[in-house]
C-alpha cells in the first residue's frame, strides 16, 4: 500500500529532465519510463526521445555514454 503512494507521487512529479545521449534534446524522465525508453548502463539511467535513439543507444552504449555524459 505504501508502495502505491510513493510511486504515484513520483509519476506527478514529472519534473526529472535528462538529455537524449543520442540525438541530445531534452527527454522527461517520467514520461520515458512509461514508455520504456529507459537503458540502464554503466550504473546510470539513460532516456531517450524514442524507440530509434534507444535502439542506437542499445548497439553501441559505450560511445553514446560516453558523449552523453551530463555530470558536472
Ligand atoms: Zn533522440
Amino acid at each position: 500500500m505504501a508502495d502505491d503512494i510513493v510511486n504515484t507521487a513520483e509519476i506527478e512529479r514529472g519534473d526529472e529532465i535528462a538529455l537524449d545521449a543520442v540525438c541530445g534534446m531534452t527527454v522527461d524522465v517520467e514520461l520515458a519510463r512509461a514508455r520504456d525508453l529507459v537503458l540502464a548502463f554503466a550504473e546510470r539511467e539513460y532516456a531517450f526521445c524514442g524507440a530509434c535513439c534507444r535502439d542506437r543507444f542499445a548497439r553501441s552504449p559505450i560511445a553514446f555514454a560516453v558523449a552523453g555524459r551530463a555530470e558536472p
